[in-house]
Formats: structure tokens, C-alpha cells, sequence
């Protein structure tokens, strides 16, 4: 099975559902979008196409990529490109299978389902994936879990090493008008990789390290990983078991020749520094003068709005802390400044190697988002603070005030604040999607407008069953004095009560 040649690409068009090949793709073929069962799964295959796209053809600058994003490749220059490559893209190469190492030393094989982020991992797993998920891959779902638990899933734990990008990054693609134009728009140009990691050209002939190894013990600078070689990162020793006969795909229910276990194998060394993946923004603090980096994450059940200033934003004039877009963002504010733009993020939320949840998401930027970080910045922080006046208020409901005011004991905060996050939350994509960047004040005080009345609504409705209780009328009229003063607050001047 190869990636380069064979058709293993699941897509849907017009309801019709077919795997095609890459060249299919790139070639404008066919059209249609990604279809997998599994959301995540679904990303993770995105991913692995833009990175293949940037093995295979990195363009010069601005203009050659514009023209990649209009235009389809010939079938000559996509055989072209593919010549050198075709050893790295092969599952079951007897030397340099794709993301594998031949020879891994395991006494047990281990099941199919430990390659499916959260399958095999935590308890309540019934609940997120049908039962069976996981006996027995096809090539394509293979290939794409492989890449998928080496660039995005909490590591195995127990020693076996992490992805590049630590254990649950958020991922930033651009989506384009079709799938073809989406890989494009995720590839970077030679002009931008030089920027954002000045050792490109020394690095870029570098090849995977499932063929070229990493030694045993080895330390590695962050910054002598080329972009291709650090796309396609494989973190840990894996060798798939040999493929069988044709039974149903797990994953994406197709009849084709199956894997069913692999081999695994710890392999330890260190990489130094951060690695500044193209799909990634990147945060920064400097402690004790040193600048310590880190890929930001879904930490808590927060929606992913609240992240969106961190994906988008730059903010480098702060020396002490501050935050820089992902690479493909960075370029696509040369490229596609003038449009809309439609983001996809994703990713998981975990507990060490426990998944607790997986994002797959869209956002639409309206025109101006580039130049205008600042208005995303201040939507995302209106849309916080509305939610920090009401948790307060509500925590001053449950606690009182020390030796003044009596608490009620009912601390309503965590399901309040669910039920906010809920109902703001298209609220807040609209708002994003449609503010005029240029002039956003009429839209930011109608979005303050709408939060306020929903904070409002939300404190009475959550302490309506209490207003009857007279050992809680202190603590209420405690907390509606300090909603009311916070909200107060938030008005902009001029406007306040
Ligand atoms: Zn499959």
C-alpha cells in the first residue's frame, strides 16, 4: 500500500462515497470531501495530506503557491514529484515502511485499537466509540493512525516518547473552497519556512527519521529538524504485522486487506527546544531570561473560541510573555489577507494518556481579520469576562464573605457556566465571522448587549429556586450586587449606569 500511488483517500461527493489516489486529487480528478467515521480521524487524514503535499512539492514563493492553490497539477509533474519519494510512502517496504522501523523487538504484538486515539485508554469509552472499533485497520486508516498518534495523541505513557509538539496540540489548518485547494493553502513556501525556521535550506534535503534513525540516547536540537523531516516525525518504534486477507475496515468499514496488531518498542533520546510546526501557534513566557515556548492545548471544557485569539493573534511586543500564529497563518495573512477566511481546528483534551475529549471545528474570519488581531483579541476577552462576572457572582452566592456575610453552601458556578458556554457560543462564531474588522465598535457593544442579557438571565434563572430561602437572602443580594458591579464595568465609557 502506497500513500503515493494506491487509492486510499476516503471521500464523499454528491453522496457518493469512494477512496481515491493523490494524484486524483492533485491532479483535479475528482472532487468531494473527506469522509470518516471518526471526527478526529478525519483531521488527522487533512494532515497527513498537507504534509505529503509539502514532502512532494514545497513552492518557492507567494506567486508559484497561488498558483498551486488555482491549478491543478499535470499527471507528469505529479509522477515527477513522486519518483524520489515512493520509498517513503510504502506501509509495507522491506526496508523503510512509512512511519515504521523494521526489526522492533516486542514480545507481544499489540491490537490494532492502541493506534485509535482513546480507544483502548481510559473507562468510559463506550460512550465516545461503538464497540469493535479497531480489530482490524485498512491500509489508508492505518497510515493515517499512524500519523496520527505521532503528530496529535497523548504518547503510549509509559515511556515511549511524545510527538514534536508535546502531548495534545491544537491544530490550525486553512480550509479552501475544495479539499485540493485546502492542502495548498496548508503548505508552506520556501520564503515563509525560511522565516519561521531560519535553518531551513541547510536542513531541507533531510529525510524522515524512519529512515534516517535518530540514535539511541541521542540529543537533538529542536532547531536541526528540517521541515520535512519534522512533518513526518515518528516519535516511537512501531513495525505494523504483516497485512492480511480482505475483511471489513474498522474504521472506515471498507473491504480491503486489514492489519491486525503491531509491534511497539520504547526508544529513548531528547529533542531540545520547540520545533515550530507549520499547524501550530506558539505561546512564550522568559523565566529567569530564558524563553520557554509551548503549543497551546484544550485544558479545560472551555470552548475553543476562547483559544481563538491564541491561534490568530500575534503579540511579540511584550518581552516577558506573548503569543505568535501558526506558520500557515503567518503566510496566509500575505496570501489571503483580502478574504474571509475559514479556519479548521481540532484536537484532543487529555489526562495524561487518558483522551477525555477530541475537537474537529470551524471558524469563519471575516475580511480584515488580518490586519485587525486586536478586535479577535477583544471579542475573546468579552466573551471571557461576561463569564468571569457571572462565576463570581455565583461563588459569592456559595461562600459569603468571611465573618459578613453568610454563604449559601449551593455553588452553582460549573453548571451555570456550562449553560453560558452553550449559549454563546454561536453567538460568538457569528461574531467573528461577520464583525467588520475596520470599524468593529457597533458590533462589539451589540455583542456586549447580547452577553450581558445572558448573564443576567442565566444568575436569575440559576438562583430562582433560592429567593424564597431566608438563611440565603444575604448571600443572594451579595451576589447580584457584585453581578451588577462587574457588568457595570465591562460598559464601555460613557455608557455606564
Ligand atoms: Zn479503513
Amino acid at each position: 500500500m502506497n500513500l503515493l500511488t494506491d487509492a486510499w483517500i476516503p471521500i464523499q461527493h454528491q453522496g457518493n462515497y469512494q477512496k481515491i489516489g493523490l494524484q486524483q486529487l492533485l491532479c483535479g480528478e475528482t472532487d468531494g470531501e473527506l469522509c470518516l467515521p471518526r471526527d478526529d480521524m478525519e483531521l488527522a487524514c487533512l494532515q497527513l495530506l498537507c504534509a505529503i503535499a509539502q514532502v512532494l512539492f514545497t513552492p518557492k514563493d507567494k506567486k508559484e503557491l497561488g498558483r498551486l492553490v488555482q491549478q491543478p497539477l499535470t499527471p507528469e509533474i505529479y509522477a515527477e514529484v513522486c519518483k524520489d519519494k515512493l520509498d517513503w510512502f510504502d506501509l509495507n517496504h522491506p526496508q523503510t515502511p512509512f512511519m515504521q522501523i523494521r526489526g522492533v523487538d516486542a514480545k507481544e504484538p499489540t491490537p490494532m485499537e492502541k493506534l485509535l486515539a482513546g480507544v483502548a485508554d481510559g473507562t468510559n469509552k463506550a460512550f465516545v466509540n461503538p464497540p469493535g472499533l479497531g480489530e482490524a485497520l485498512c491500509g489508508g486508516c492505518v497510515a493515517v493512525s499512524l500519523f496520527n498518534v505521532a503528530n496529535n495523541s497523548p504518547s503510549m505513557g509509559g515511556g515511549f516518547k511524545g510527538s514534536l509538539r508535546g502531548s495534545t496540540p491544537i491544530t490550525v489548518l486553512i480550509k479552501g473552497k475544495d479539499l485540493r485547494q485546502t492542502l495548498w493553502l496548508n503548505v508552506l513556501t520556501e520564503e515563509t519556512a525560511e522565516s519561521v525556521m531560519p535553518w531551513y535550506q541547510k536542513t531541507k534535503n533531510q529525510r524522515p527519521n524512519y529512515l534516517d534513525r535518530v540514535n539511541a540516547g541521542e540529543k537533538i536540537p529542536a532547531s536541526s529538524i528540517g521541515l520535512v523531516r519534522g512533518l513526518l516525525w515518528q516519535p516511537s518504534h512501531f513495525e505494523l504485522l504483516p497485512v492480511e486477507n480482505n475483511a471489513i475496515c474498522s474504521c472506515c468499514g471498507c473491504e480491503e486487506p486489514v492489519y491486525r496488531g503491531f509491534k511497539k518498542a520504547k526508544f529513548n533520546y531528547t529533542v531540545e527546544g520547540i520545533w515550530p510546526h507549520p499547524l501550530s501557534s506558539r505561546t512564550f513566557t522568559v523565566k529567569k531570561g530564558e524563553k520557554e515556548e509551548k503549543f497551546p492545548s484544550f485544558t479545560s471544557t472551555a470552548p475553543t473560541w476562547t483559544h481563538l485569539s491564541k491561534l490568530v493573534v500575534d503579540q511579540l511586543e511584550d518581552t516577558q510573555n506573548g503569543q505568535q500564529a501558526a506558520p500557515v497563518l503567518q503566510q496566509a495573512r500575505k496570501l489571503i489577507a483580502a478574504d474571509k477566511i475559514h479556519l479548521i481546528v481540532g484536537g484532543y483534551r487529555n489526562n495524561k494518556a487518558t483522551v477525555l475529549e477530541r475537537r474537529h471545528e470551524f471558524f469563519s474570519l471575516a475580511q480584515g481579520w488580518a490586519e485587525h488581531g486586536l478586535v479577535i483579541h477583544k471579542i475573546t476577552q468579552g466573551g471571557l469576562a461576561y463569564r468571569s462576572a457571572l462565576h463570581k457572582a455565583l461563588y459569592l452566592f456559595a461562600v459569603g464573605v468571611k465573618d459578613k456575610v453568610h454563604g449559601s453552601g449551593v455553588n452553582l458556578c460549573n453548571p451555570v457556566e456550562a449553560n453560558y458556554y452553550q449559549q454563546t457560543e454561536n453567538l460568538l462564531h457569528q461574531t467573528f465571522a461577520c464583525v467588520n474588522f475596520a470599524a468593529p465598535d457597533s458590533t462589539l457593544q451589540a455583542l456586549n448587549r447580547k452577553l450581558k442579557a445572558v448573564v443576567l438571565d442565566l444568575f436569575e434563572q440559576a438562583t430562582k429556586p433560592y429567593r424564597q430561602e431566608p438563611k440565603m437572602l444575604k448571600a443572594l443580594a451579595l451576589a447580584r450586587r457584585s453581578l451588577h458591579k462587574s457588568l457595570n464595568e465591562l460598559e464601555p465609557e460613557g455608557a455606564k449606569t
